[in-house]
C-alpha cells in the first residue's frame, strides 16, 4: 500500500503542482528515500544469513533441525575461509551475512581483527563453552573441538617411545615422519600454540629439527598423512582425530583398513597437553538478524546439537557434559592442553614467518 501510494507514477497528477522541474525532481528523490526506508523491515525478516567455510554437509542437518523447531529460515552461503572475510570485508555495512562459521580458532581471531565480527553476550553460550574454547570478549564462540594428536603405524612404532610433540624433532625420529605443508592452518595452529608454551627461539629450534625428520616434503591433507603411515612411506604423523573417525567408520573398504593400521599416542599427558582447536562461529559486525543469529549460535552449543557434532562428525563436544562418538571413546581420554584458543590466532602470523624460517614447505 505504501509503495503505491509513493509510486512515482501514482504522484504524477500532484506533480503539476510544483511549478518547476527541479523541485519535482526533488520530489521524486524524497518518495523514493522514504520508499527505501519503509522497505527496510520488510527485508530485515526473521532469517539468518550464514557464510560458512565448513562443508555443507558437516552443518547443514542442524541449520534445517533450527529452522524446524524455530521457523526461522536459514539462508547459507559456503565458501574458502580467506574468500568469505574478504568478501566480509569488502561488502562492509551491506553484508548479508549474520554469522561467520569457521573450522578453526585461527580463522576466526582474524575475523575479529579485520574488525567484521560483533561481541556477544549470553548466559547460555558462556555455561556451555568453557571459557578456552570461546573468545575472552565474545567475539566468537567454539562449537566443536578438534584435537591434533600423534597417529603412529602399529607394527612399527610401540607406544612407549612416544611422548611428546616436542621429542617428534629427536634424531631417533630421522627419515619417520609425514606432516602436511606448513599452508595448512592446523599446523599453523599447532606452532602458534608452541610458541605460546615455549617461546619463538625454542619452537624454531624444534621446527627445524621436526623438518629434519620429514619423510617426504609435505603434500595432502591430513587424510593423506595417515593413508601415508599406513602404507610404510613414514612412520607417524600428526592429524585431527575426526579425519581417523571418518576413515575407521568409511564405505570406502581401503580407508578402512589403512586406518586399522594406525594408533592414536595423545601427547604432552605429563606436560602441556594435546594441542586442540575449535570449529565456531561469530555474529557479523553489521548483522541485520542478529538476535537470530544469537539464537542460533545457542542452538549449536546446545545437548542435541552437540551430541550430533560428536555422533556424526566425530568431532568432541565443545560442551563437557556431552560424551564423544563411539569411535573416539575407543582411543582413549586425553589432556588437553588449557591455552585459550584465541593465542592460535594472535600468534598465527609469528607461527607462519618461523615455519618459513625452519624449511617447513
Ligand atoms: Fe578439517
Amino acid at each position: 500500500m505504501t509503495a503505491i501510494l509513493l509510486d512515482p507514477q501514482f504522484l504524477e497528477p500532484f506533480m503539476s503542482l510544483f511549478n518547476s522541474s527541479k523541485s519535482r525532481t526533488l520530489l521524486s528523490v524524497l518518495c523514493s528515500l522514504l520508499m527505501g526506508l519503509l522497505a527496510i523491515p520488510a527485508l530485515a525478516g526473521g532469517e539468518v544469513n550464514i557464510y560458512s567455510a565448513r562443508k555443507e554437509d558437516l552443518i547443514k542437518p542442524l541449520l534445517d533441525d533450527f529452522s524446524k523447531q524455530t521457523g526461522i529460515p536459514i539462508n547459507l552461503v559456503t565458501g574458502k575461509e580467506a574468500e568469505l572475510l574478504q568478501r566480509l570485508q569488502s561488502e562492509g555495512i551491506n553484508t548479508p551475512a549474520d554469522l561467520l562459521l569457521t573450522s578453526d580458532a585461527g580463522r576466526l581471531a582474524a575475523a575479529r581483527q579485520a574488525g567484521v565480527l560483533q561481541t556477544i553476550q549470553s548466559a547460555a553460550l558462556e555455561k556451555h563453552i568453557p571459557s578456552a574454547y570461546r573468545d575472552p570478549e565474545g567475539y566468537w564462540y567454539g562449537l566443536s573441538v578438534r584435537a591434533r594428536p600423534i597417529i603412529y603405524a602399529r607394527d612399527r612404532v610401540k607406544p612407549g617411545e612416544l611422548s611428546t610433540y616436542e621429542n617428534l624433532a629427536a634424531s631417533d625420529w630421522k627419515g619417520k615422519i609425514c606432516v602436511r605443508s606448513s599452508d595448512s592452518i592446523y599446523n599453523q595452529s599447532l606452532v602458534a600454540g608452541m610458541i605460546a608454551h615455549h617461546g619463538e627461539a625454542k619452537t624454531e629450534a624444534w621446527a627445524k629439527g621436526l623438518v629434519a625428520n620429514f619423510a617426504r616434503s609435505p603434500k595432502g591433507g591430513d587424510r593423506d598423512q595417515i593413508k601415508a603411515v599406513a602404507a610404510g612411506e613414514c612412520d607417524l604423523t600428526l592429524a585431527n582425530t575426526y579425519y581417523l573417525g571418518g576413515m575407521v567408520t568409511s564405505s570406502d573398504q581401503a580407508e578402512q583398513v589403512a586406518a586399522a593400521q594406525v594408533a592414536v599416542f595423545w601427547p604432552n599427558a605429563m606436560t602441556t597437553g594435546v594441542h586442540v582447536n575449535i570449529s565456531g562461529a561469530g555474529v557479523t559486525a553489521h548483522a541485520k538478524n542478529r538476535d537470530n543469529a544469537v539464537k542460533l549460535l545457542e542452538f549449536l552449543a546446545d545437548d542435541k546439537a552437540q551430541r550430533w557434532y560428536a555422533d556424526v562428525n566425530n568431532e568432541y563436544p565443545v560442551n563437557p557434559a556431552i560424551p564423544p562418538s563411539a569411535t573416539l571413546k575407543a582411543w582413549g581420554e586425553f589432556k588437553a592442553d588449557t591455552l585459550n584458543v584465541a593465542k592460535l590466532g594472535e600468534l598465527n602470523a609469528e607461527a607462519v614467518k618461523l615455519m618459513d624460517r625452519a624449511g617447513w614447505k
